[in-house]
């Protein structure tokens, strides 16, 4: 099956013993009734511990990163937490990715280090010093990275990982698994923030673990229920439909994204665009050889002061200044005030988070459209 089918049937054939029907229900009971005490009748028992409707999530987010398993979490935080805290203990150490998701930098900073789990960030581009990695117990990283859009290389990430007997976990919500699937790379974990391309609409939070080994998983299942950061029955039901059309989306996500990138790099009042498909692109080859395409998103760096940034925003139309990503709506945000500015001043500046930094999130608009918009928005700065 390729990835549409997948997307579309996994987890979700008919039940013809049953109603027949071909959209799983949304099973809201928390309880369910058995015949006799010692096995539950139906499989199921409590909805923490596993749910209908969740169950059929977790077997399409399993098919289309192309893993033997999938966990739906209420969060992509909470998915993070139950993985922190499933597989690490006191005095072990984190080597995470130095452009990373500012929500996870927080856990790691805030929360992890109060139960003697240390971090340190390491730059895994590039030449790559093999020193970072010792003794440390997981590697966790981001590609392409926010805002960057740094690309690492998984396949020899997963290798220093291996070397050093330690998990690697690949954050995989920029690329989605249509454009890019980490384990078939050798990566042990990939986590998603569901909100974002996954259920693709701007209507649900939550987040996913894929993974393929089972030792993995049972630590991981264990502690879903145990710590209880489960995804509800109807945004399960939401995510289900939402990655029904994932390839269709990510499709006009890239095209959109990549005609914008191009109008944006032919711009005056533009200092110059990051985006995985432009042959301007810093990594282009690494890109091409371990992703289908490049995705939706984008940033660049603009010229002009604080004022003249505020005009261009206050002018769009069809993109909304907000945070999070991935929805059918285009988004435009600048990093440095709103999704990055809980990381100290310097580690924004010393990774290039400045105030004239401004990433976007490209919808499925009609990008003549979305084009139009920000050539008035151009316009009205002059
Ligand atoms: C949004 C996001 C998260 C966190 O997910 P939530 O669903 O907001 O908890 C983690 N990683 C990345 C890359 C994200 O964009």
């Amino acid at each position: 099956m390729r990835f549409s089918t997948r997307a579309i049937h996994k987890g979700e054939e008919p039940d013809l013993d049953g109603k027949g029907d071909v959209v799983v229900p949304i099973h809201l009971s928390t309880t369910f009734a058995r015949r006799n005490p010692e096995i539950p009748t139906g499989g199921y028992e409590y909805t923490r511990t596993g749910n209908p409707t969740r169950k059929a999530l977790e077997e399409k987010l399993a098919a289309i990163e192309d893993a033997r398993y999938g966990l739906a979490f209420s969060s992509g935080l909470a998915a993070e937490s139950t993985l922190l805290l499933s597989l690490l203990k006191k005095g072990d150490e984190i080597v995470a990715s130095d452009d990373l998701y500012g929500g996870t930098r927080r856990i790691f900073e805030s929360v992890m280090k109060n139960f003697g789990v240390n971090y340190v960030t390491a730059d895994m581009t590039g030449e790559i010093d093999d020193r970072a990695f010792r003794g440390k117990r997981m590697i966790w990283l981001e590609t392409p990275s926010n805002p960057m859009m740094k690309i690492i290389d998984i396949r020899r990430m997963a290798e220093i990982a291996q070397e050093n007997s330690s998990i690697l976990v690949v954050d995989n919500t920029f690329a989605s698994p249509y454009f890019q699937n980490p384990l078939n790379l050798g990566a042990d974990i990939v986590l998603h923030s569901t909100t974002k391309y996954i259920n693709g609409h701007s209507d649900s939070l939550g987040g996913a673990i894929m993974v393929n080994a089972d030792t993995l998983y049972e630590k991981i299942k264990f502690n879903q229920n145990a710590v209880g950061a489960v995804l509800s029955p109807f945004d399960s039901f939401l995510t289900l439909r939402g990655i029904k059309t994932l390839e269709v989306r990510m499709e006009r996500h890239q095209s959109n994204a990549m005609k914008i990138a191009e109008f944006l790099e032919g711009r005056g009042e533009v200092e110059c665009v990051y985006y995985p498909g432009l042959q301007s692109f810093r990594y282009r080859e690494i890109a091409m050889r371990q992703m289908s395409g490049y995705g939706g998103m984008l940033s660049f760096y603009m010229k002009g002061n604080r004022e003249d940034i505020n005009t261009f925003l206050r002018n769009l139309k069809y993109f909304s200044l907000a945070e999070s990503l991935g929805g059918v709506e285009s988004l435009i945000e600048i990093p440095y005030f709103m999704t990055h500015s809980g990381i100290p001043e310097e580690e924004r500046k010393r990774n290039g988070i400045r105030e004239n930094l401004i990433r976007v999130s490209v919808g499925l608009e009609d990008v003549d459209d979305l084009i139009l918009d920000m050539e008035g928005a151009f316009e009205a700065m002059r």
